[in-house]
């Protein structure tokens, strides 16, 4: 025996020392009266204070804690084997958490513990917090962060039926020209005091910043069908938002401008809901404001995504993970840099910007960046604007970095160079990418006399070069050395940890009949593994609208080929588990975009084994194989394994072109849709519902 039977009195005298150290208050009660048989010094301390008796507990809660009898797991007087949680507050209206239990007490027979616990300072934390993270500091009210969550909430009900209305004051900057910045501050104040005094607006505003604020509203009903409904209704309500905006004691009022856009009709994501909005207010603004204009298609000047591709790279830390996406585009076929607007829109298409993520996106400044309404929202922590100098640096270009550093934006210099203009630029700018032919020796001194300042290493496509740039002081990465094998292993073990997710591979990945008896063997003898697939299979990804319970029920309801595909997919995840996230990004983005694609082709091509093909096409990396090692391993289906080694599988020129668009190497990828009767528009909506898909995946 490893302890001794104590007696009574010495667990009892055990207990109290374990329970005296606790803040919280500590009650053991027992019967119908609630007799106290243990209390803790602090609850000692406490009702000692409070002036009570350690008689009865039902009399001390009644005349304390009124709610506690009614909840507390005696409440029938049995010390029942239950167990409550539950907030109450005291007569002071201070809060307490209180946990009430039944258990057997030291003498071995039934008794109910309750734990009493302040929670006013945490109350008071949360709040702080909360205030912090939520609400403007200068008119309390909700913040964008706010408007955020509140907005995702209502897209998560599914009732996505109503309006965002963005306005802004006119001539507000008069105000703080002439009577100081106090004097625009307590303006704000009265404009929002004012709305939040109306029903209407009450608990629907919410401020941008500087003299901007939002208007949400959602839809329960349905009632409204038609843009013209919503216009009419809206404008109702909108409109009692239009006073002259003044305070005591000063001549200038302002009024306000607003604009418009209603979801779902012109978008669900947040950030184009509000683009749209910004583009009817400059448009309320222009045609002379104190006006409230609804958006229609025809004022959204940015160009259609037929006209260009994005494709997006990922800049890697030392330790292989994702720190930045540079979004590189292809140029647009009336000739024109791709604007800021284009990238924005490119980014919500992609469905980038509502990841949660802490990636950052670079962007290539064009002429068109100073656009005021796109750079509003462009939020400043997410992007980095890189400014490319192919030849030396001008000074209207120097005034341009300092002008967007002074909007917020961090820099990238691509094109760095020992010049006149390189102290200037390496105070302005956070990033780095040397010019070509730069010498070795000069880059480390560059790099030696900036030690906060990050410098990017470009072209990466093997270890070895990533080993020199990591030792030369580079401290992110581009290039393609992530997706090669890091070392080719001479034997082909694999850990026995992820074994069974080759066998799960082998067996999904063969032309032969799939024998889901074993698959369904091989799941069922992981517990892991069987969760993690119901979680997928029950996820939005999947879009099945019955819960799936089973492995057999998900065959009858998904069809063989299709549990196939999702079972591979938790395989490679599994296979991959410890390489980087790109890695498993890029091979189920090109699974889905494959599928995507396929059926769009003319001629028509077989789609059975696109979506494997696609996926298995870096598996080999995860593994650390050749491809021709891979092949040995797991003898796949012939057309993925033709498709995957040679140039003659049927998707042979598809795993090409997926590499083509991932690199942007936008002339092949427009041969290839010529080839295939694909035109751009198709190739770029797959591309983003292939993103828009696996955002949908990753949380999961
Ligand atoms: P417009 O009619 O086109 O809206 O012009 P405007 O004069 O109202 O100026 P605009 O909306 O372009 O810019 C808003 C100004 O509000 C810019 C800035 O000086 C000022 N501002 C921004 N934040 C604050 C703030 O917190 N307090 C005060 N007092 N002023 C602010
Ligand atoms: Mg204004």
């Amino acid at each position: 025996m490893l302890f001794k039977r104590s007696s009574t009195a010495e667990a009892e005298h055990l207990v109290s020392g374990i329970l005296d150290v606790l803040d919280c208050l500590v009650i053991v009660v027992r019967g119908e009266d609630c007799n106290i048989l243990y209390l803790n010094t602090a609850a000692q301390d406490f009702l000692i204070r409070e002036q009570q008796g350690f008689a009865s507990c039902r009399n001390v809660c009644a005349a304390l804690f009124f709610d506690l009898c009614k909840k507390c797991a005696n409440r029938n007087g049995d010390s029942a084997d239950a167990s409550e949680q539950f907030e109450i507050c005291d007569d002071f209206g201070r809060p307490y958490a209180v946990t009430s239990r039944g258990i057997s007490w030291l003498d071995g027979k039934p008794a109910t513990l309750l734990l009493l616990e302040d929670i006013q300072e945490r109350r008071n934390i949360e709040k702080r917090l909360y205030n912090l993270a939520y609400l403007d500091q200068l008119t309390m009210m909700p913040n964008r962060i706010k408007l955020r969550e509140d907005y995702d909430a209502i897209k998560k009900r599914g009732n996505l039926l109503g309006a965002i209305a963005m306005f802004d004051m006119d001539n507000f900057k008069a105000v703080n020209d002439t009577y100081g910045h106090n004097t625009g501050d307590v303006m704000i104040r009265r404009l929002t005091d004012h709305l939040n005094q109306l029903p209407a607006f009450s608990g629907h505003l919410y401020r941008l910043g500087g003299d901007e604020f939002v208007l949400l509203y959602a839809e329960e009903e349905g009632r409204l069908n038609t843009e013209e409904d919503f216009c009419l209704y809206y404008g109702r309500i909108l409109r009692g938002a239009f006073h002259s905006y003044t305070m005591p004691h000063i001549k200038l009022s302002c009024t306000i401008s607003m604009g418009v856009a209603f979801f779902p009709h012109h978008g669900v994501i947040l950030s184009e809901l509000l683009r749209k909005a910004d583009i009817a207010l400059y448009k309320a603004k222009n045609a002379g404001r104190n006006q409230l204009v609804f958006f229609e298609d025809r004022y959204d000047t940015a160009q259609k995504f037929e006209d260009y591709y994005v494709s997006i790279r990922p800049l890697l830390t030392a330790g292989s993970k994702t720190f930045a996406y540079e979004l590189t585009e292809s140029s647009r076929k009336d000739g024109k840099d791709l604007s800021l607007g284009d990238y924005d829109r490119a980014v919500d298409a992609l469905g980038l910007r509502d990841l949660e993520n802490n990636f950052k996106y670079i962007i290539t400044h064009s002429n068109k960046l100073d656009c005021k309404p796109v750079l509003n929202n462009l939020p400043r922590d997410k992007f980095v604007i890189q400014m490319d100098f192919g030849q030396s640096i001008t000074p209207e270009e120097l005034e341009t970095c300092k002008r967007l550093n002074g909007y917020g934006y961090s820099l990238m210099i691509d094109g760095l160079r020992d010049d006149k203009w390189i102290d200037e630029l390496l105070k302005i700018a956070d990033y780095f990418k040397f010019a070509p032919g730069l010498s070795e020796e000069a880059r480390s001194q560059i790099i030696c006399k900036a030690p906060g300042k990050t410098f990017i290493a470009t072209g990466i496509n093997t270890q070895e070069a990533w080993e020199n740039a990591r030792k030369a002081g580079f401290t992110l990465f581009q290039g393609s050395y992530f997706s090669q094998p890091s070392v080719i292993r001479k034997e082909k073990d694999v850990s026995p940890l992820k074994a069974n997710y080759l066998r799960l591979i082998r067996l999904t990945s063969t032309d032969d009949y799939v024998d889901f008896a074993k698959i369904t063997q091989v799941i069922s003898s992981d517990v892991a593994l069987s969760y993690k697939l119901l979680k997928l299979l029950n996820s939005a990804a999947v879009g099945l609208r019955n819960r799936m319970s089973s492995i057999p029920m998900a065959v009858s309801y998904l069809g063989e080929e299709s549990l196939k595909k999702w079972i591979a997919l938790l395989a490679l995840r599994g296979v991959a588990e410890g390489k980087p996230l790109e890695l498993i990004r890029m091979s189920l983005i090109r699974a889905q975009f494959g599928e995507l694609l396929i059926p769009q082709m003319n001629p028509p091509r077989e789609n059975k084994y696109v979506f494997l093909t696609g996926m298995f096409s870096l598996l080999h990396i995860a593994l650390d194989m050749t491809m021709e090692q891979l092949m040995e391993e797991i003898p796949m289906a012939e057309a993925i394994r033709l498709s995957l080694t040679t140039k003659e599988g049927i998707y042979s020129d598809l795993i090409e072109f997926f590499s083509h668009y991932e690199y942007a190497n936008w002339d092949e990828v427009t041969k290839f849709s010529e080839e295939n009767g694909l035109n751009s528009d198709v190739i770029y909506s797959a591309y983003i519902s292939a993103h828009n898909w696996y955002n949908d995946l990753a949380g999961i």
